[in-house]
């Protein structure tokens, strides 16, 4: 007779883990016990010493599939003889706070097929999930992971659901967000002040048929719908959302519709429906798409219905919708009733909502599949908050993050939490979120930091928040911060070569920074190598207005102004005397700016409506191909001049643009060759926005590797600034 003790750790609350549990030792006839606890789930186990081996062993190798396991151990413990039959105790929340959250899932097949049965009682309920699927992360108010702990806590269940959640043996068993027609929430659709509660779907389905736009209450935030197809109502939702050309995503009720609207692959198929069901970007081909959706661009954000109420209001659509996060600009999405009925009255015909409150905003993420594997843009729902496993402990790092794409990360033992996208800090609603967040997720984890690592702009709310705290402030590097990201994720042994590509961030020496190669080891780094600087004029507008980088080019070269830029002659006078005279100009080496004035050189853009709108111009044009490098100089810094005059060279003898932005790009390609030949350091990472083109992700990677370099790119982080919150909590981790 042998009893033991185990504490599993990882992703095992909330997945069916405990009836797992209870049913394997009933299988293999152990007496003992289960509990979920904040630490883990903790079970002991009593039998002959055989069948207590066979249980130690299944445990681990069958575990539910969504669980995820990252630890476990085990001890000896004196036998019970008394002990009679497996029970599932109590949760206990003494246990220090370390266990997985997991985050929310999509309807799993089998509830998908409940609310389609006719004679199912879950026929039709928008609110169907088990423990495979459903809401998590955007329920839980605290660990651990039981229903008074969730936003389901003000749904009692009725004696049904209650069996269901109480049988060992049911798909349910313990399922927190459990819950029919009868004993849980509620639709209701209002529209001009009308609610109609007999059939709320009707009433979205006629709005949205006739044009009109719905607000959506989803899992993470209130989503706005229109019609996919008619131009005027597309118009109409960028209209009144203030989004005057950046893409829209679109929702297809099914697989095929999308099938026939957009290419794609095996690998892009499994990600459109994984448990996580990101927006992911797909190369267009045909279809009837309004154009105001996308405009000008040759891909497109495709997702699928992710919970019981996509799915059955979109089965009765049968069409695709334009769905887009419930805000204006680029605020944070709403999440709250109330706050979602005042912000979005001005933008919504009706809305579709329901009274299980959502406990914090999750967009959706955004992703996309290249021959290098998953790129993440934004990491929000169904991934959010998945911890980042470290080799080495560390101290209690809260990590706020940089200004644009924020996320904050909390580093605690050998884990790194990133947040959901909080987005750019530039309005008060995104303070608000911001600060909402930075409250939120330490409190959810009993976290308290010893030490907060922030960017070192200090005009940045983020920073400043930091430095409000009292605490010691470690700050970090913005590209730096890039390049640790991806450190975080792989972990590699010896020193690594970073590029660090992106818009802006402030260097060391107070420039702009923007296009690095940093030679990073342990937790410091040397900049080996940069883009020669070119001076930009008007700080933040520049970024609105890439005719400014191309001004900045050319005063550079000392070469006339030769380009469709818009300005009036006066207009241009100012301009050029700021940059003769340094007045509000600043010097950069932002390879995104060199995108800028490049895409203004070729006429592609003068002016931005959303960022990083010209460098995708740019690489659009380029069609998919890398052309032959223009002539450069690797001195220090690398010298663009060389390009930039060849390129004006052939812009002036008609040279095709799409020709010239594929040579453009070879070009970017070979200096991150050269730069990694001349360090001579075997490993390179690739980091930072303009990553984001995927000209320089996969072509970069492939020359590197060519070239007998090993490249490492970022796995389940954002390329971009999402990941830098990550990036300065592994910096103060090492260090
Ligand atoms: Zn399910
Ligand atoms: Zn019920
Ligand atoms: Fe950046």
């Amino acid at each position: 007779m042998q009893r033991i003790r185990m504490i599993i750790q990882g992703a095992v609350q909330g997945v069916g883990f405990r009836p797992f549990v209870y049913r394997l030792a009933g299988e293999l006839n152990l007496t003992g016990t289960v509990a979920n606890t904040g630490g883990g789930v903790i079970t002991e186990v009593q039998g002959p010493r055989a069948a207590v081996s066979t249980f130690i062993r299944r445990v681990v190798s069958e575990a539910p599939p969504v669980s995820h396991i990252t630890s476990s151990s085990m001890e000896d413990r004196p036998p019970r003889p008394t002990e009679k039959g497996f029970v599932i105790l109590h949760s206990d929340d003494s246990q220090e706070k370390t266990v997985t959250i997991l985050p929310d899932i999509s309807t799993c097949p089998y509830c998908l097929r409940e609310i389609f049965a006719p004679r199912d009682r879950r026929h039709g309920y928008a609110f169907t999930n088990c423990t495979n699927c459903g809401p998590r992360f955007s329920i839980i108010n605290d660990l651990p992971y039981d229903r008074p702990n969730t936003e389901m806590r003000a749904f009692t269940q009725c004696p049904r659901c209650e069996a269901e959640y109480g049988d060992p043996a049911d798909r349910r068993f313990h399922a927190q967000p459990n819950a029919c027609g009868l004993c849980g929430p509620r639709l209701r659709f209002s529209r001009e002040g009308v609610e109609d509660d007999q059939d709320p779907l009707a009433g979205a389905v006629l709005l949205l048929a006739e044009g009109g736009i719905l607000a959506l209450k989803g899992i993470g935030g209130y989503q706005l719908l229109c019609d996919a197809r008619s131009e005027p109502a597309v118009q109409e939702l960028r209209r009144r959302k203030q989004r005057e050309e950046k893409p829209l995503a679109v929702m297809f009720p099914s697989l095929d519709l999308a099938k026939k609207h957009c290419h794609m692959n095996a690998a892009e198929e499994a990600l459109l429906q994984s448990p996580a069901a990101p927006i992911v970007l797909l190369r267009r081909e045909a279809g009837d798409l309004a154009p105001a959706v996308a405009p000008g661009n040759p891909d497109l954000g495709v997702m699928l219905p992710y919970s019981p109420l996509h799915h059955l209001l979109m089965a009765r659509l049968d069409f695709p919708v334009v769905c887009t996060s419930g805000n204006q600009h680029d605020e944070p999405i709403a999440f709250r009733e109330d706050d979602a009925r005042r912000r979005l009255a001005p933008l919504a015909d009706a809305f579709l909502t329901h009274d299980r409150p959502i406990a914090r905003h999750l967009d959706d993420s955004v992703a996309r599949v290249t021959s290098r594997g998953e790129q993440y843009f934004r990491r929000a729902r169904g991934y959010a908050p998945l911890p980042l496993r470290l080799q080495h402990s560390g101290p209690k790092v809260l990590a706020v993050g940089a200004h644009l794409k924020n996320t904050i990360a909390i580093a605690f033992n050998d884990q790194v939490i990133l947040s959901q996208h909080i987005g750019d800090l530039s309005t008060p609603e995104a303070h608000d979120a911001f600060k909402q967040v930075v409250a939120d997720l330490p409190r959810l984890y009993d976290f308290t930091p010893e030490l907060v690592a922030c960017d070192r702009h200090p005009d940045y709310l983020s920073s400043q928040y930091a430095h409000g705290l009292g605490l010691p402030v470690l700050e970090v590097q913005h590209h730096h911060a890039h390049v640790a990201a991806v450190l975080a994720e792989h972990q590699p042994a010896g020193p690594v070569l970073g590029a660090a590509w992106d818009g802006t961030g402030l260097g060391d020496d107070d420039t702009v920074w923007g296009g690095e190669f940093l030679l990073c080891a342990g937790a410091g780094y040397e900049r080996v190598a940069w883009l020669d600087t070119f001076p930009l004029v008007g700080g933040d507008a520049a970024a609105r207005e890439p005719r400014r980088s191309a001004l900045g080019l050319l005063y550079e070269l000392g070469w006339p102004v030769n380009f469709p830029h818009g300005l009036t002659p006066e207009e241009l006078a100012v301009l050029h005397q700021a940059l003769a005279q340094g007045i509000n100009t600043v010097m950069t080496t932002s390879i995104g700016r060199l995108f800028d004035g490049v895409a203004a050189l070729l006429d592609l853009r003068q002016l931005t409506a959303f960022e990083g709108q010209s460098a995708m111009a740019l690489e659009f044009a380029a069609k998919g191909k890398l052309g032959p490098a223009y002539p450069f100089e690797l001195k220090d810094s690398i010298d663009w001049r060389p390009m930039v005059k060849a390129i004006i060279n052939d812009r002036d003898r008609g040279v095709a643009v799409g020709e010239i932005s594929a040579r453009f790009h070879g070009t970017l390609v070979e200096w991150l060759v050269a730069v990694a030949r001349r360090v001579g350091v075997k490993q390179v990472a690739l980091s930072g926005g303009c990553f984001q083109n995927r000209l320089l992700w996969e072509g970069g990677a492939e020359r590197l590797e060519a070239a007998g370099f090993e490249v490492l790119l970022p796995r389940h982080l954002p390329v971009n600034d999402g990941a830098i919150a990550a990036g300065q909590a592994w910096v103060a981790g090492v260090r």
